[in-house]
């Protein structure tokens, strides 16, 4: 099951124009001459780190260069926002500027999705994804609250799948109380970022209502007093990631810049944590991910560990456990 042998290839660039040489490593041949899918998060109402409408053009004129005819794509999500809807999706890349006449080419929302069996449970992959031989993925690489980083594996874990099953994964890594081994130390309540649990001496409260199902307090207890409801999110991140893209065709941009300590699904992030590093391509998604993490963590060693608290390292070790990638990279420096 397991992909740790295998060594891939990842391109780095600081400049944007060197995409077009980064792309020569890799055989085209599966991408071109048909339309294919360029999945990407098209930022939440009122954030400002996702990936921009300028920077996006470019990335589909140089994939039309390359003969290669992608059309924007992405899913719905399980919160409420405009984002929830397939036309509220479609309002929303509108204001931030996804257009036909902006970006060059079609923009697709899908909220169908077909089951896809991993390990014991199924994931309802969105059909576009379901039906495609090959894809371009643009993943922004950023902390996120209950992953630790968002990169490639979350832009298909997450963003590739029905918002059924995105509430399902949340679903199920909501905690579970053992109350025997709890002692009443408060730390889960403090880091619960969705203000969903309350401790007094001899007293929790959970808000289920409240409770976001990121995990958090799973990770965070000493005590081992809490424990998920079906498993950890990082663990159902990669194989979600898995019944994406496993005996399809893909590459992977990421764009490891704007790094905050929150995701572009988040309208409140606002602080950066690390310095632009730039540009990674690469046609493993685990791979990618974990260089991308080695050349942040290079300048600001543990950063997404230390901000928020969750260990993203987590999606590559089970990524790799499940066979979505591996995690052993040449790193190719333009
Ligand atoms: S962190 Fe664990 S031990 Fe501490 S209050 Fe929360 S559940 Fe109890
Ligand atoms: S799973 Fe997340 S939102 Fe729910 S109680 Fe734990 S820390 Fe809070």
């Amino acid at each position: 099951m397991g992909e740790e042998n295998r060594m891939t290839n990842i391109v780095f660039f600081k400049e944007f124009n060197h995409f077009s040489d980064a792309l020569s490593y890799f055989d085209l041949t599966p991408f071109t001459q048909k339309e294919i899918p360029l999945k990407l998060h098209m930022g939440e109402l009122k954030n400002k780190y996702y990936p921009k409408a300028e920077f996006v053009s470019q990335v589909v004129a140089v994939l039309k260069q390359k003969q290669i005819a992608p059309y924007l794509f992405d899913s719905t999500v399980a919160y409420p926002g405009l984002r929830h809807t397939k036309s509220g999706y479609e309002q929303l890349a509108k204001i931030h500027g996804f257009t036909q006449s902006k970006v060059g080419c079609n923009v697709v929302i899908d909220d169908q999705g077909i089951p896809v069996r991993v390990d014991s449970r199924a994931y309802e992959v969105v059909q576009h994804l379901y039906h495609a031989d090959a894809i371009i993925a643009l993943s922004h690489v950023k902390g996120h609250v209950a992953t630790g980083m968002g990169g490639a594996i979350k832009n298909f874990g997450m963003g590739g799948v029905t918002k059924e099953t995105k509430r399902r994964m949340h679903h199920g890594s909501r905690p579970i109380y053992h109350e025997e081994k709890c002692n009443y130390c408060g730390v889960c309540a403090k880091a619960c970022p969705f203000d969903a649990l309350t401790i007094k001496p001899g007293k929790r409260k959970y808000s289920i209502r409240a409770c976001f199902g990121c995990g958090v307090c799973v990770e965070v207890c000493p005590r081992e007093a809490l424990s998920y409801e079906d498993d950890d999110l990082q663990y159902v991140l990669a194989c979600a990631a898995y019944a994406c893209v496993h005996n399809k065709h893909v590459l992977y941009l990421n764009e490891v810049k704007r790094i905050a300590d929150s995701c572009d699904c988040d309208p409140t992030a606002k602080h950066l944590i690390c310095p632009d590093i730039g540009y990674l391509v690469g046609d493993d998604p685990v791979a990618i991910d974990k260089a991308s993490l080695d050349l942040i963590y290079a300048v600001k060693p543990d950063i997404f560990k230390k901000e928020i608290g969750i260990d993203p390292y987590k999606q590559i070790k089970y990524g790799e456990e499940r066979g979505l990638g591996t995690s052993s990279y040449t790193l190719h420096e333009l």
